[in-house]
């Protein structure tokens, strides 16, 4: 089961809450508890001292010589007289005491303490059991520590202390009963459980309703997300506070969309151009066809020319969708180029020589400047397009008569490959779009289309994502005032 945010915050801070509040109450109990046994033992010390002072000129006072079970007696029968609760145990020579004044309580009944008898037949059987044992081991070294007996409606708190009788020591004993103690651990007990649950369970509710406040931008913003759609992208989300998380969070989520919105209107802008570049070669191989078919009798050349015209159409077409193609392959970012070492220099000879013939139509002549061979790790069929493309504009565009160049230079770091022509160059309104596709500065004459490009305003645009691929860049050089140079830039890759 998935539990809310609202929820799990709620209860995170309930427990934590939870956490401190039996931290705080069991040290406190623990605190008060020994607190109260401490007091207790202090009351039996003081209880002690006054015992010994007055057993001390009860002895001086009687001068007795009270070495007996008899003497002892007649001790304690004077502590008696003099207001002290007193119960003997010859066996252990265990005096019982309380000093005048001390009420009693609980356990320790009057008669225990009758003055005819003494005897211990009151005193509950477990503390003359321990205080027996305890003198045994201790002999007349009886601590006056105290420590705790159980009796029969709880604890009861001792002390022991000795006193020497004439010849003999006896050990004195003073005890206090524990129940007002326990009565008071057992009330804050009942209060903290008591006292835990209800507050837990109003942290819990305090969590929740807080947890609900802190979240309520996030519920707002998912309504609001929710409302946003491919076909309403331009739509935004409230931006509260931009300074806080959820104002941030807000921002980046706009900014996204401002990026998903600028995607999808290039998208847009892609494939309305598209449709566009591919409805007149379509258009004009189906005119084609259907005049050629409309006429009952057409001669053979006739029909050659209509399929020239078909066939160049055709290939306007699939050169249109070739370059479409690698578009959308860098798009989606799995176009991949398969690098070998080649020899730039041999490279450009090769496709300047395939286009030789149509420079040569054109009046055109073609130089190559190159320093020496140039090595170079690269995906040949994509620089070769990349040449092929730049050459093709250049040869668009350069004047009657002129001569179009490809210089190659390198340095450790890169390669660099120009192409120079001598033509009008590109206006200046159009340098910034020159790379964007479909664009074309000069319609009537791009469309013609040439040996490598489409014609449809692809060509610099593929040139461009092609030295992207390799790492590098295409660019235009500052132009001068009668040559216009693109610049490919490759460069080297780095071997680990
Ligand atoms: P196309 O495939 O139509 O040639 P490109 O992307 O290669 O498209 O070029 C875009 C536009 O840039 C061309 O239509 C042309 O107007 C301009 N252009 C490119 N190269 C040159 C050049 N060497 N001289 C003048 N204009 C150029």
């Amino acid at each position: 089961m998935t539990l809310s945010v609202r929820t799990r915050l709620a209860m995170w801070s309930g427990i934590a809450f939870a956490s401190v509040l039996l931290t705080l109450g069991v040290t406190a109990y623990v605190f008060l508890a020994h607190a109260a046994v401490e007091q207790t033992d202090r009351t039996l010390r003081q209880q002690l001292r006054a015992v010994r002072v007055t057993l001390r000129s009860t002895i001086a006072s009687a001068a007795l010589e009270p070495s007996d079970s008899a003497g002892i007696a007649s001790v304690a029968r004077d502590l008696r007289r003099r207001g002290f609760d007193v119960a003997y145990d010859s066996r252990a020579g265990l005096l019982f005491t309380r000093p005048p004044g001390v009420a009693h309580r609980g356990d320790e009944p009057q008669t225990v303490l009758a003055p005819e008898t003494f005897s211990t037949a009151g005193v509950p059987a477990a503390v003359l059991h321990t205080v027996q044992d305890r003198t045994a081991i201790q002999g007349s070294r009886a601590s006056t520590r105290g420590f705790t007996v159980p009796g029969p409606d709880g604890g009861i708190r001792m002390a022991l202390d000795t006193a020497t009788i004439g010849a003999r020591r006896i050990v004195i004993g003073v005890s206090e009963p524990l129940d007002e103690v326990d009565e008071l651990l057992g009330q804050v007990r009942g209060t903290v459980l008591i006292a835990v649950p209800v507050l837990v369970t109003l942290a819990l509710l305090l969590g929740y309703g807080l947890a609900g406040r802190v979240l309520a931008p996030v519920v707002a913003m998912s309504d609001e997300a929710k409302g946003i759609g491919v076909r309403t992208l331009h739509k935004r989300l409230t931006v509260l506070n931009s300074r806080d998380e959820m104002g941030q969070l807000a921002g980046e989520f706009n900014a996204v969309l401002d990026r998903l919105d600028a995607a999808l209107e290039q998208q847009h802008h892609f494939t309305a151009d598209a449709s566009h570049e591919l409805r007149t070669p379509v258009a004009i191989i189906r005119t084609e066809a259907e005049v050629a078919l409309r006429a009952d009798a057409r001669t053979t050349a006739e029909y050659r020319d209509a399929l020239h015209v078909i066939l160049d159409g055709s290939e306007q077409l699939s050169r249109i969708v070739n370059d479409m193609f690698l578009l959308a392959r860098t798009d989606a970012g799995q176009a991949m180029i398969t690098r070998n070492p080649l020899y730039l220099d041999e490279l450009a000879a090769d496709t300047m020589r395939s286009m030789t013939s149509l420079a040569t139509a054109r009046g055109l002549s073609l130089a190559l400047v190159v320093p020496s061979e140039v090595l170079y790790d690269g995906d040949e069929a994509l620089l070769r397009r990349v040449l092929a493309n730049l050459l093709d504009n250049a040869l668009k565009h350069a004047p009657l008569g002129s001569t179009v160049t490809v210089a190659l230079d390198e340095s450790p770091d890169g390669c660099r490959l120009s192409v120079t022509d001598l033509g009008a160059g590109i206006p200046e309104s159009a340098l910034p779009f020159v790379f964007d596709r479909f664009f074309r500065a000069d319609e009537a004459r791009a469309r013609v289309g040439g040996v490598s490009g489409s014609g449809a305003g692809l060509g610099l645009a593929i040139a461009r994502e092609i030295a992207e691929l390799h790492g590098g860049h295409l660019s235009l050089r500052e132009p001068g005032e009668h040559d216009t140079t693109f610049e490919l830039y490759l460069p080297r890759v780095q071997h680990v």
